[in-house]
Formats: structure tokens, C-alpha cells, sequence
């Protein structure tokens, strides 16, 4: 897929006394975008749009290159020990993400320079952990490979986890631009996760993201450079023939993958289950934004469960849950009897 590139790139002045805020300006200086030196506070009034989608249209193709300045670590349950972010949001368009219930009101994309003080906070956490292995997802709150080609944090975050005998690193992606990662020092400490779906979803929900096939083949070639490999499916959707479209989807993969042929591949492919599920915020927001969107958000037909933030969120009923749970599983034992299935949520 084509490589994003913004419309306006804002730079908090305090970005400008770390080197990759420096970096950043050097670099879209000399380029044909519009840069504005301004406190954060000012950003959401500066992204032009009459109405609150073309706002949040512009705001997709917003830079905000900033610092992180809490630099305290939730819990990621269950997909890591802890998360941290590089960059917060992305330039993907998902009409389902899990973004709009945290994120749906500055919807651009936060760059943080201050990487170091992120990598000493990620070595306090270890040490409070007893000096145990420690695992940190690096994409919960957007995804950093998609502005890889402007930064270089991610491959930087990397060689600092490769570095760390008890940290472990998690990277998930819908992004292919992996080429500047595989010849770096990981070590062996970070497992590359991409999410990938059936036909009818990635069709119809995943917008500005990089195709099944781009994802299959940039997964290869994490494979190939001695990475942990892993999917996450998610979110997975129960339609009319999902049964038939999910098969469809582990055959391909079987096939495009064809582990037999990989030169490097020392740990088993894992594998994330996530069922769809959303909370009312959300619901809200996607049908502002998606007006005609498809998705199947009748909160008649859920289950409620107590989620992170203080909100319900909707998942499957008991029934459709343990059908889906069955059935994915099933799957992945036929065609990847090697591998793990890590967690289903
Ligand atoms: S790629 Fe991920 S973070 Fe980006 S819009 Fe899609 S679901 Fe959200």
C-alpha cells in the first residue's frame, strides 16, 4: 500500500528539544506540507472542516508531534503485562476500531519524541516485576507502523527490547511496511502480531489499511528475519456464511504461509481471538461518522460485560460466544496444528 503522508503536521514547541522532534522537522521543512508551531491544546480548533466529519477526515491526515508526559503503564490483559505507546491513533480508517471509544474526539495521530524517558520507564516496570520476564504491547492505542517511514521509533523500540534480557516486546499491525525491521538486533524479544480478518470484513469495515495479501506476505518477512510470528483475528463477526469465510481465511493463510518453506522460524505462530464487541460511546460515534455502515451493533442481541474506563461494552451471547470460540479453534487446529492460541476474548 501507498505509505501515508499528512496534510499538516503540528509540533508542540517542547517537541523540538528531543532529536526525533528535530528529526521530524528537519524532514517536513523540506516538503509540501503545512507546519504549525503550536501548543496542543490548540490543534483540535486549528484542523480545518465545516462539519464534524470533514473535521475528522482532516484530522486523519493530522500530525501532532508531541511528548508523552504520563509516563505511568496500565495493565493490557490479556494480551501483554503492560502497554506503551509510540504513537497514539493512526491513519488506518476501521469502522469498527476500538479507538473510537477512547479517542473519538482528537482523532489525530500523536507522535511522542521522548522515547528515552519511554524506555527508562519500561526498565522501572521490569524492575518492579522482580526482574521477571515482561511483556509490553506497543499498539494499543494506534499503530505505530504506520508512520515508521517518519520516525524509525518502532525499529528503535526493537533493538532497546532486544537489548533487555526480561523484557519482551508485542507489535500488532494492519500495516506492511516492515522492510526497515528485518535486519535489525530483535533478538528474538519482540512478536510481530498481524490482524487480519475474513474477506467480507477487511472488505467492508477496514478502510486506508494495508490488503489481506500485503499483510500475508510483510508477515513472511518478519518470519523470514527470525521474528515471533502471530494473528490476531479480530474483531470476528458472525454474518450469513462467516462459518465459510473464516475457513476460506485460515486455507489462505495456511497457503500463503507455507510454514514447510520458512528458514527461521524457532517459536510457534500464536494466535489472538478478539469477538467484535462495542460499547455505546462507540456506537455513537461510528454511526455519526459511517452513516451507512453494516455493522451489527444491536445492543437487543448482545451480552453486556463490564469493560476498562468504566464502560459496558456489548460482546456475543454465552451461545454465539462459545460457538465462535469453538469453531475459530477448530480452525487453527486443523490448518496450524503447531501452533498456540494464545487467548479468545
Ligand atoms: S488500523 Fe487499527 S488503529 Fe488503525 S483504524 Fe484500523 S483498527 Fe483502528
Amino acid at each position: 500500500m501507498e505509505l501515508f503522508f499528512p496534510e499538516r503536521v503540528f509540533f508542540e514547541p517542547v517537541s523540538l528539544n528531543y532529536p526525533l522532534g528535530q528529526k521530524l522537522f528537519h524532514f517536513f521543512e523540506s516538503k509540501n506540507v503545512e507546519i504549525i508551531k503550536a501548543p496542543i491544546q490548540k490543534v483540535l480548533n486549528s484542523i480545518p472542516g465545516e462539519t464534524e466529519n470533514q473535521k475528522y477526515s482532516h484530522a486523519k491526515k493530522t500530525l501532532v508531534i508531541t511528548i508523552k508526559k504520563a509516563l505511568n503503564l496500565d495493565i493490557c490483559k490479556p494480551s501483554a503485562d503492560y502497554r506503551f505507546s509510540l504513537v497514539t491513533n493512526c491513519p488506518g480508517n476501521c469502522e469498527y476500531c476500538y479507538l473510537h471509544t477512547t479517542q473519538s474526539f482528537k482523532p489525530y495521530i500523536k507522535i511522542y519524541v521522548n522515547i528515552e524517558d519511554i524506555f527508562n520507564t519500561i526498565i522501572k516496570y521490569i524492575y518492579k516485576n522482580n526482574n521477571n520476564i515482561t511483556s509490553f504491547e506497543v499498539a494499543s492505542s494506534g499503530d505505530p507502523l504506520a508512520v515508521e517511514h517518519f520516525t524509525g521509533s518502532l525499529a528503535k523500540t526493537i533493538e532497546f527490547f532486544g537489548k533487555l534480557e526480561n523484557g519482551r516486546l508485542r507489535v500488532s499491525t494492519k500495516f506492511n511496511n516492515v522492510d526497515s525491521l528485518l535486519n535489525i538486533e530483535h533478538n528474538g524479544h519482540t512478536r510481530f502480531r498481524f490482524s487480519i480478518n475474513s474477506k467480507y470484513v477487511i472488505d467492508t469495515f477496514e478502510h486506508n489499511t494495508a490488503n489481506f495479501y500485503e499483510r500475508i506476505e510483510a508477515a513472511v518477512k518478519v518470519l523470514n528475519a527470525g521474528y515471533p510470528l502471530g494473528f490476531i483475528i479480530a474483531p470476528i463477526m458472525v454474518y450469513d456464511n462467516w462459518k465459510e469465510q473464516y475457513k476460506e481465511l485460515f486455507e489462505k493463510l495456511a497457503q500463503k504461509l507455507n510454514l514447510g518453506n520458512i528458514k527461521d522460524s524457532k517459536d510457534a505462530v500464536t494466535f489472538e481471538l478478539i469477538q467484535h464487541r462495542f460499547t455505546t460511546v462507540a456506537k455513537n460515534v461510528i454511526n455519526k461518522r459511517f452513516p451507512n455502515n453494516r455493522l451489527d451493533m444491536d445492543e437487543s442481541k448482545r451480552a453486556q460485560k463490564w469493560g476498562m474506563y468504566g464502560r459496558y461494552k456489548y460482546i456475543y451471547p454465552p451461545e454465539i460466544s462459545n460457538e465462535i470460540k469453538e469453531y475459530i479453534s477448530m480452525l487453527i487446529k486443523n490448518y496450524f496444528p503447531d501452533s498456540i492460541i494464545e487467548y479468545y476474548t
